[in-house]
């Protein structure tokens, strides 16, 4: 069954309160694309080099991303192509994680079934089978290698960002009905 609430249930715990810290640089909050705009599904370039032109992106990414609120947000979101994703799953928005140009170096054979919602698919979630821990490869916002062992909600979100990047929104895992059902409703809600 799609579900239809205001807020997904992982999400609804956190992001009430903007970052402070944050509130001191000059930031930008960057206008979400919704499903189904078809610059949803533009695969992004890999960032050529992690510069000042990307930290920016990165806070403001962050910011839109607190502010929405969400616990993830990839660049394609904001109609920017290059492949840079944010998260933050922590309960006081102070556990931004960057991956630039992530890679999925490992899947588990062992897969998970979790509600997920999307930030370009407001009020819809429904439940997707994911491999439930995932090895990633990224850059940090300086450049930096790393690599780290997702699982649980961090998996969740690594994929569901990272197929974003690919031009893939997470309805697209959804039956043909399901997806018809989700266009219509938000066909109505942005007539409404
Ligand atoms: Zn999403």
């Amino acid at each position: 069954m799609t579900s239809y609430r205001s807020s997904w249930p992982c999400a609804a715990l956190v992001w009430h309160k903007r970052r402070p810290e944050f509130a001191m640089s000059v930031m930008s909050l960057l206008p979400i694309l919704q499903y189904p705009d078809p610059r949803l599904h533009k695969v992004a370039k890999p960032v050529a080099k992690v510069d000042d032109r990307i930290r920016k992106l990165v806070r403001d990414m962050a910011e839109t991303m607190y502010d929405a609120p969400g616990i993830g947000l990839a660049a394609t979101q904001v109609d920017v192509h290059e492949r840079v994703v944010v998260i933050d799953l922590s309960e006081d928005n102070k556990h931004l994680q960057v991956f630039i140009n992530p890679e999925i170096l490992w899947s588990s054979p062992e897969r998970k079934t979790y509600e997920e919602g999307c930030l370009s698919v407001p009020g819809v979630y429904d439940e997707v089978e994911r491999p439930a821990s995932v090895k990633v490869r990224a850059l940090d916002d300086q450049g930096k290698a790393f690599e780290i062992d997702a699982e649980g909600l961090l998996a969740v979100c690594i994929q569901h960002e990272i197929d974003h990047l690919n031009g893939k929104v997470f309805v697209e895992y959804l039956s043909r009905l399901k997806q018809d059902r989700i266009r219509t409703k938000i066909k109505k809600a942005q007539r409404g």
